[in-house]
């Protein structure tokens, strides 16, 4: 196997910095006591998860009793739709709205609630891959009771109305989720201004470690547990807290947040270079909004290319990106996301994801580039 040397698929995962790293190596050393114990080595451990907690309601703009530690963004996704499943058999308002481009970790779980009787509603998101809030305001009836856009979309990058999406639902007292798995640490992300009331992140996808993320749920906002058991967290997700991962999410978020502006203006110039140099290949074609994504990630379509291998060419030359989605590689359907934007079969085969974070340099860019158009220079292009 290739070293990795150039690695551009920051939406599938990210290094854990070395800040992150030292935030974490006392809990993971001597301070490896159970928080719910009463003796000192427990009390230590607790308040740490606090402190952790606060840094991270301070960052993401909400109160710490509003933030529930999770193993990460599928278990932060699952828990909220089932939670809202919960109160809709309550409450007999079996309508759930989502949109046709969520990740799994979202979609999933409306299709089981499908099967049980519930109705999904599937909102489209257009060719430039955004959800329109005029589309919501159509789709609800007197029997919905829980929407979920996700923030920012984990293929193309694609930046959602939150904001008005969020709106909509409060005024009509609709519970409002949002996945904000790819938006935390890429945008400015405030909590109480979005006026969500319940959020996903995850931590790996910041460079904290992989298996620590945060379901955010608003006060007032009913919680039934997706996992039963002590009471930790107070009854809301049980089992021993994982403190090292936590201080390791308290500081990325505050890391994230510092560095935002500078990493923001950089990604930006490479973005542009990357979509100004790919566009002049042919075969090559943008997929998603030019301007509304995210600043670290560029998707596009290759006619009469194969996804698997180009990654695979680029990764005999040490480069690491993705095809339509690293959940759906190994499968040879098409990614959903590029489909609900109207990408035909053979577009979506032929995708690129790369995706960069603030520890992408010029050169990396060079060196994909400049590997992307020999590997596409040799390749026959068939369209
Ligand atoms: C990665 C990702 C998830 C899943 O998060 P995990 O922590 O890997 O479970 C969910 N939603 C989006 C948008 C993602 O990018």
């Amino acid at each position: 196997m290739s070293e990795t040397k150039i690695y551009l698929d920051n939406a599938a995962t990210t290094k854990i910095t070395d800040n992150v790293i030292e935030a974490m190596l006392p809990w993971l050393k001597e301070g490896y006591g159970n928080a719910s114990s009463l003796y000192s080595l427990g009390r230590k451990s607790a308040i740490a998860l606090n402190k952790a907690r606060a840094q991270c309601a301070e960052a993401l703009g909400c109160d710490s009793r509003e933030i529930i530690f999770t193993s990460g963004g599928t278990e932060s996704d699952n828990t909220a739709i089932l939670s809202a499943a919960h109160s809709a058999r309550e409450s007999g308002k079996r309508h759930f709205i989502t949109s046709a481009f969520e990740h799994h970790a979202i979609l999933r779980p409306m299709e089981r609630l499908e099967k049980e009787g519930f109705t999904v509603t599937y909102l489209p998101v257009y060719e430039n891959g955004i959800v329109r809030p005029a589309d919501l305001e159509a789709a609800i009836t007197p029997d919905t009771s829980f929407v979920s856009v996700m923030a920012v979309n984990n293929e193309i990058g694609t930046i959602q109305p939150i904001k008005e999406l969020a709106a909509i639902c409060r005024e009509r007292g609709i519970i409002f989720h949002t996945d904000a798995v790819q938006a935390i640490g890429n945008i400015p992300f405030n909590i109480h201004e979005q006026g969500v009331d319940m959020l996903s992140l995850s931590g790996h996808k910041l460079h904290a470690p992989k298996g620590i993320g945060i379901l955010y749920v608003r006060d007032g906002v009913p919680l039934a547990p997706a996992l039963l058991g002590g009471a930790q967290q107070g009854g809301r997700r049980p089992g021993t807290e994982n403190i090292a991962a936590a201080a390791a999410l308290a500081e990325a978020l505050r890391a994230s947040e510092a560095g935002l502006s500078e990493k923001t203006a950089k990604l930006l110039a490479f973005r542009g270079r990357l979509i100004n140099e790919i566009s002049r290949i042919p075969s090559a074609k943008l997929n998603g909004d030019p301007i509304s994504r995210i600043p670290s990630n560029v998707n596009f379509s290759f006619a009469g290319q194969e996804s698997e291998t180009l990654i695979l060419k680029l990764d005999l030359r040490g480069i690491a990106v993705s095809g339509g989605s690293a959940c759906a590689s190994g499968s040879l359907d098409p990614s959903h996301v590029l489909k609900a934007i109207g990408c035909t079969p053979t577009e979506a085969k032929g995708s690129l994801r790369i995706t960069m974070s603030d520890l992408t340099s010029g050169s990396d860019i060079s060196g994909f580039l400049e590997a992307l158009g020999s590997i596409l220079g040799q390749a026959p292009i068939r369209d």
